[in-house]
């Protein structure tokens, strides 16, 4: 069922504790840790605690959630300092654009200098 653990789900088991993450914040809603394979300086990835594939599923059956996610993005930018110098969120969408783990995340990469367009 949409917003349900998945027995397969890689963040779903770190929502629930079952593999380790190094946890930055934390709110009812969201989880935000680092990412295993850092892109950039500060780089940290917040989920949803409920399971949807991807950010527009999310959004679709519980904006309230996609809006906490951007909060807390900027809470961390303010933790981590990286704000001054700008800093990017991303959700990537669908396999084609780099989506490799199918519950929603977003990205937060900063700390260095970043260009556009991303490849
Ligand atoms: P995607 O490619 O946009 O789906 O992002 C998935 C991200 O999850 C990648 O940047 C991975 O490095 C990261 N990742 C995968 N497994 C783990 C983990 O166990 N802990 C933290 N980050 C992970």
């Amino acid at each position: 069922m949409a917003g349900e653990p998945q027995a397969d789900c890689l963040f779903c088991k770190i929502v629930e504790g079952k593999i380790p993450a190094t946890v930055v914040r934390e709110t009812e809603t969201t989880i935000a840790f680092r990412d295993i394979n850092p892109q950039a300086p500060t780089h940290v990835l917040v989920i949803p605690k409920v399971h949807y594939p991807d950010a527009a599923s999310l959004a679709a059956a519980e904006p309230a959630v996609i809006a906490d996610i951007l909060r807390e993005a900027g809470e961390i930018a303010a933790e981590e300092k990286i704000a001054d110098h700008g800093y990017r969120v991303v959700f990537n969408t669908g396999a084609g654009a780099g989506q490799t783990v199918f519950h929603a995340h977003l990205h937060v990469l900063g700390g260095r200098g970043l260009q556009w367009p991303p490849g």
